[in-house]
């Protein structure tokens, strides 16, 4: 396609001659002329069976190609939050950038020889037309003179050449907003210890020997495949395990005091009476799936009927989890 085109100006009302723009065939498919420029007008050019099929499959073409390039973007943005979590948000957003513009950067480099439109048309000073075609003997129909400007661009261009990078980068944000695990970290012994996530310190947890309502240091992560770690003040690894964490789910991380359990309590409140259940959550550690919602961490549940089913319950069920002997299971 020649860089040079040629610009043309008639009255308002003229119309086209029934050739076709790309090649002075016989025009037989009336197709929109793009605008070049502002124009309130709608234009129709009369292209040949053959130019009109090419256009066909270049707008098919460029939607398929922006389809790739969002789907290149997203999966790359969900593969980078799954492998690197919350670490090196810098690169993940690059590298989520760049898998999306990849496509764009493939057109630019071949697009020499590519179809497009061989007519433009845009409002003129006057109500007059102005027409921008690729040959000049095309014009030359229009019986008017011809000057030489440059190609104007095809669309879609501009902005939405940048559509699937925009979308891609949405989705990133929206993994790091919602796609999170939240994790309680509980470590017994008699020193501090530091939490590590993917091998980066996250915080410090106090010992614990019993339960009580903080025994446990509350961690959000980003879902994905995890390396959790715990190591003690002297550099001591206490637990390295890798897990997949599911985003909106409970864990409990760490080591438990010697001959302890978590337990999962259950409490209804209704009129019908209160239900209450305790079950051994099954699992040796050091990382363990909570099955439901946990309303409350390392503390009974009022078991008094009387007890106010209050706004934070869901639908009158309340659960906790429990740190008790062994053998506390009834
Ligand atoms: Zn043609």
């Amino acid at each position: 396609m020649p860089t040079l085109w040629f610009r043309a100006t008639t009255e308002g009302n003229r119309l086209l001659p029934a050739v076709c723009p790309a090649c002075l065939a016989p025009g037989v498919r009336a197709l929109e002329v793009p605008s070049s420029g502002p124009t309130e007008s709608v234009r129709t050019a009369y292209y040949c069976e053959r130019c009109a099929e090419l256009l066909d499959r270049r707008a098919t073409f460029i939607v398929a190609r922006l389809g790739a390039a969002a789907l290149l973007g997203i999966g790359t943005a969900t593969s980078l939050a799954l492998v690197l979590g919350g670490v090196r948000l810098g690169l993940q957003i690059v590298l989520t950038l760049l898998a999306s513009l990849l496509p764009l950067a493939a057109r630019a480099l071949t697009s020499r020889g590519s179809v497009g439109p061989a007519l433009f048309h845009a409002d003129g000073p006057a109500s007059q037309s102005v027409w921008i075609a690729e040959r000049q003997d095309f014009l030359g129909l229009l019986e008017t003179k011809a000057t030489r400007v440059p190609r104007p661009l095809a669309r879609p261009g501009g902005a939405w050449e940048l559509a699937p990078a925009l979308l891609a980068l949405v989705w990133l944000s929206a993994l790091h907003g919602l796609g999170r695990a939240d994790l309680r970290v509980i470590q017994s012994g008699d020193a501090e210890a530091v939490v590590l996530i993917d091998e980066r310190r996250r915080s410090t947890i106090a010992p614990v020997r019993s339960e009580h309502p903080h025994a446990a240091r509350a961690v959000s992560t980003l879902a994905g495949r995890r390396r959790l770690g715990i190591v003690s003040e002297r550099g001591e690894s206490l637990v390295d395990v890798v897990a997949t964490l599911w985003p909106g789910r409970d864990y409990v991380l760490g080591n438990l005091p010697p001959g302890q359990c978590l337990f999962l309590e259950r409490q209804e409140y209704g009129k019908t009476g209160a239900a209450h259940e305790l079950a051994q959550l099954p699992g040796q550690g050091p990382i363990w799936e909570l099955p439901v919602t946990v309303d409350l961490w390392f503390s009974p549940l009022s078991t008094r009927p009387s007890s106010r089913p209050s706004l934070d319950t869901s639908g009158g069920v309340r659960t906790a989890v429990r740190l008790l002997p062994c053998s506390g299971a009834r």
